[in-house]
C-alpha cells in the first residue's frame, strides 16, 4: 500500500494556532519534510514530536519530489511543512505535491493558519471577492508593471510584503493605483499584532521610508470600482497618468526618451501608443 501526503499547516506566530489535527498527523507520520528543518524542530520539540525531518526548499525541491514520490510508493506517510503558515503558499511545496499527485498518492490537506486569510478577515475590507498576489517584485519598475495589471480587477488586492519594502511598495501603489482604501497587518498573532488601516496615502505616510519598520506583513488594498474595472488597463486617465510617471522619472534623472520608454514598459503600452498619449496631453494641457 502506499503512502500518503499530508499538507500541515503550522502556527504563523502564535504556537497555539497548531491545530490538534496537525498535531496528531505530525505525531504519526513515518517523516516531515520541512523548509529549515532547524526551525521546525523548535516546534516540535515543543509538543514531543521525533519524527524524522529532511529538508526541502526552492533549490533541491526537485530532486526532493522524486525521492519522496519514492518514499511515499514504498508505502511511508510523509508531512510536508514550511516554516510558517501553509505550505505552497508564497512558499515551497508544489513540485511535491505535483509529483505525488503524478505518481497516484492521496495528497491530504490539514488546514490551519495562512497569514493573508487572518489579515484579510480583520482587514475591514470586503472578503467576498479577493486576489491574492503573493509578494510583488522587488524592482520598481516590474512591480509597478504587475500593479498596473492588477489595477482593473473588481476584487480585494492581497500582498505579501518584507518590512524594508513596505514603503516603497506603499508609494508605488498610491501612484499606480490611486488613493483607495487599504490596511497593513503586521505581526499577525503575536505580541506586537497590528492593523493600520487607512487610505494609501495616509498608510504611505505612516510607513514612510525614514520609519522604521518591523515584523512580517500583509497589505491589503480595495478593488478597482466599476469606473476604473470597466475602462481596463487603457483607462481615460492614462495620458494624464503616463505624464505623471514621465516626469517622475525625468526629475529622477532619466532624459525624456528614456522616460517615456520607461513609463510606457510599467504601464503596459506600445511605445507608439505611449507617445500618441503623450502628445494627447501636451494638446489637453494646452488648451
Ligand atoms: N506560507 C505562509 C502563509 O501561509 O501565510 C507565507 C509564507 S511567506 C514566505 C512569508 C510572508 O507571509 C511574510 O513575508 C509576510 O508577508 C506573511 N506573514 C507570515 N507570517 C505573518 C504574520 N504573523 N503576520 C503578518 N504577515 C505574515
Amino acid at each position: 500500500m502506499p503512502g500518503t501526503l499530508f499538507i500541515v499547516a503550522t502556527p504563523i506566530g502564535n504556537l497555539e494556532d497548531l491545530t490538534p489535527r496537525a498535531l496528531c498527523v505530525l505525531g504519526e507520520v513515518d517523516l516531515i519534510a520541512c523548509e529549515d528543518t532547524r526551525h521546525t524542530r523548535g516546534l516540535l520539540n515543543r509538543f514531543g514530536i521525533t519524527a524524522k525531518t529532511i529538508s526541502y526548499h526552492e533549490h533541491n525541491e526537485r530532486q526532493r519530489a522524486e525521492e519522496l514520490g519514492k518514499l511515499l510508493e514504498a508505502g511511508n506517510n510523509i508531512a510536508i511543512v514550511s516554516d510558517a503558515g501553509t505550505p505552497l503558499i508564497s512558499d515551497p511545496g508544489f513540485r511535491i505535491v505535483s509529483a505525488a499527485i503524478k505518481r497516484g498518492i492521496q495528497v491530504i490537506p490539514i488546514p490551519g493558519p495562512a497569514a493573508f486569510v487572518a489579515a484579510l478577515i480583520a482587514s475591514g475590507l470586503p472578503p467576498d471577492q479577493f486576489f491574492f498576489a503573493g509578494f510583488l517584485p522587488a524592482r520598481t519598475t516590474a512591480r509597478r508593471a504587475i500593479l498596473e495589471e492588477l489595477r482593473p480587477i473588481p476584487a480585494t488586492l492581497v500582498f505579501y510584503e518584507a518590512p524594508h519594502r513596505i514603503a516603497a511598495t506603499l508609494k508605488d501603489a498610491l501612484n499606480v493605483l490611486g488613493d483607495r482604501t487599504a490596511a497593513v497587518a503586521r505581526e499577525l498573532t503575536k505580541v506586537h499584532e497590528e492593523i493600520a488601516r487607512g487610505s494609501l496615502s495616509e498608510l504611505a505616510q505612516r510607513f514612510s521610508a525614514g520609519a522604521r519598520t518591523r515584523g512580517e506583513m500583509v497589505l491589503i488594498i480595495s478593488g478597482a470600482n466599476k469606473t476604473e474595472s470597466r475602462a481596463g488597463a487603457k483607462s481615460e486617465d492614462a495620458p494624464a497618468r503616463l505624464a505623471a510617471r514621465v516626469s517622475e522619472l525625468e526629475s529622477e534623472g532619466f532624459d525624456s526618451k528614456l522616460a517615456l520608454r520607461k513609463a510606457a514598459r510599467e504601464l503596459g503600452l506600445k511605445r507608439a501608443e505611449a507617445y500618441r498619449l503623450m502628445v494627447a496631453q501636451k494638446k489637453r494641457r494646452s488648451k
